[in-house]
């Protein structure tokens, strides 16, 4: 054995992720609490962005919104507005 972690399978029968339900063959560690077990994709999905510009950003389509407040377009978004009809830019939601 050259230095290989020694891999859980939950004696062959592997774990379901909560995230998209896929097989989680094998765990490089024994999971105490099997009901939250997110698989590589999922737990990498998750995982808080090691920089903040790898966050996802949203512009409508390349549109952008209008502040309700000031008027002015706010070309990005950290998240996907449900309701863009009160919308504020930076500036405005700081104040
Ligand atoms: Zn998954
Ligand atoms: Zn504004």
């Amino acid at each position: 054995m050259d230095g290989e972690r020694t891999m859980h399978d939950n004696n062959g029968q592997g774990w379901v992720c909560v995230d998209c339900g896929g097989k989680i063959d094998k765990l490089p560690f024994e999971p105490r609490d099997d009901s939250n077990l997110k698989c590589f994709d999922c737990h990498k999905k998750s995982a808080p962005a090691h920089r903040r510009d790898d966050r996802q950003m949203y512009d409508n389509d390349g549109q952008g919104w209008p502040c309700a407040e000031c008027g002015g377009n706010i070309d990005k978004l950290p998240f996907e507005p449900r309701d863009t009809s009160n919308l504020k830019c930076r500036d405005c939601f700081r104040k």
